[in-house]
């Protein structure tokens, strides 16, 4: 038998009882011959109610002791999962991130990880422990505290699979498995038994929060095999893969991200080197921009749309107000209450006709579309937020229906 990386989030670990189930989980694993490190994420809110926390007392806290304070809510749950084992008779242990060698490089709230020193997990292996590990930080050249950023913990579990060359990598979770719509939002949303990474690097990549984006593009690159499964219930979950068996769907699934910020930038020249303007002077301050639209010059002037995530709107706007002499536009709008509603599926590079389906659904659900974005295998939609849920569930229907 080999190794298996064991990952369980928030809602699994949020209670004592949630806690013993997953103990019995873990113990089932480990008595089946197999060698077992878990990857655990705070228990239920708590990052959450750390932030709060925080607010509280500087809203402007640092990205320092933001990870200080964050990395906290992870060690309670791994020792928790740790005492419930004891509890079982069998020998476990819990580290760190950083007792588990996760290097990382230095950008706090959002840290890659550099590499893992998989010492000391595989010495706690070679004494037949049960190890568990913290996940959703690690640590910088500095020996500071890091975090991989919201949902990290799926990709702390991916890395040590792929340095551990593990059988397996297991994301249990509050649904049993991945959806073709958050099955929260969509009521008909089917589990899927397979998906590829590619479909599903999109679809988290583009809102579905069920996998880290950056943990689908790890395991794709060092063919970790995924599966995702409920904590709570005993039944097969979605296998994530390089290839699947089943025939090409049209569209393998629909997602929907509400982190999104519309700002325009209305009437600037029509002139050469205005759009270098404007996107040089965001990726200096490290502001990632998605969607962009420019409108055909009319009467010498043209109007530039873009989109970036909500935490950046304020800064991006003051960058732009910054050099408004030198851009001579005429206004600048910011809506941060928009969101994107994004079709994934291989199968649409094929299939002439997608996008116009799309656009049908929403138009028949009476629905704005203000942006459109395409690659090869997604279209998305940029829409008001009031209107998302209903969006999710027309576009849904009209390509998956029941
Ligand atoms: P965990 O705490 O286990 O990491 P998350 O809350 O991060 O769990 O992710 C699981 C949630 O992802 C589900 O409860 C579900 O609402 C949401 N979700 C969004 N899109 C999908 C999808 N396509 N398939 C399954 N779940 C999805
Ligand atoms: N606890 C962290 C979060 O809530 C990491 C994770 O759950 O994966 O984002
Ligand atoms: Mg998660």
């Amino acid at each position: 038998m080999g190794i298996i990386v064991q990952k369980f989030g928030g809602s699994s670990v949020a209670n004592a009882k949630r806690v013993n189930n997953v103990a019995g989980i873990i113990a089932d694993t480990y008595r089946a011959g197999n060698e077992v490190v878990v990857v655990v994420s705070a228990q239920g809110d708590t990052t959450d109610d750390l932030i709060e926390k925080a607010q509280e007392i500087n809203p402007k806290a640092s990205k320092r002791e933001m990870d200080m304070l964050l990395s906290s809510g992870e060690l309670i749950s791994a020792s928790l999962v740790a005492m419930a084992i004891e509890r079982l008779g069998l020998p476990v242990v819990s580290l760190t991130g950083w007792q588990a060698g996760f290097i990382t490089d230095s950008t706090h709230g959002a840290a890659r990880i550099r590499r893992i020193d998989k010492e000391r997990v595989e010495n706690e292996l070679a004494k037949h422990n049960i190890v568990i590990v913290a996940g959703f930080q690690g640590i910088n050249r500095y020996d500071d505290v890091t975090t991989l950023g919201r949902g990290g913990s799926d990709t702390s579990a991916v890395a040590l699979a792929a340095v551990l060359h593990a059988d397996v990598c297991q994301i249990y979770t509050d649904v049993d498995g991945v959806y073709t719509a958050d099955p929260r939002l969509v009521k008909n949303a089917q589990k899927l038994d397979e998906i590829t990474y590619d479909e599903m690097l999109e679809l988290a990549s583009l809102g579905a929060q069920v996998l880290h984006n950056r943990s689908v593009e790890m395991a794709k690159k060092y063919s970790v095999k995924l599966e995702v499964l409920s904590s709570l219930e005993k039944k097969s979950g979605t296998e994530v893969k390089e290839v699947i068996k089943v025939e090409k769907m049209l569209i393998r699934g629909v997602a929907r991200d509400n982190d999104v910020a519309r700002i325009s930038v209305i009437g600037v020249p029509d002139v050469p080197g205005i759009a270098f303007k404007i996107f040089s002077l965001l990726a200096a301050r490290k502001i990632n921009v998605d969607i962009i639209l420019q409108s055909i010059g009319r009467h010498g002037t043209k109007d530039i749309s873009f989109t970036v995530s909500r935490m950046h709107a304020d800064q991006a706007v003051s960058v732009i107000e910054e050099v408004r002499p030198t851009l001579r536009y005429e206004q600048l709008v910011c809506d941060s209450t928009i969101s994107k509603v994004s079709i994934v599926g291989s199968g649409m590079v094929a299939n002439p006709g997608v996008a116009s389906k799309m656009f049908e659904a929403l138009s028949e659900a009476n629905i704005n579309i203000q942006m459109i974005s395409t690659s090869e295998i997604k279209i998305s939609v940029l829409i008001d937020e009031a209107d998302s849920e209903r969006a999710l569930n027309a576009v849904h229907n009209a390509f998956i229906g029941d």
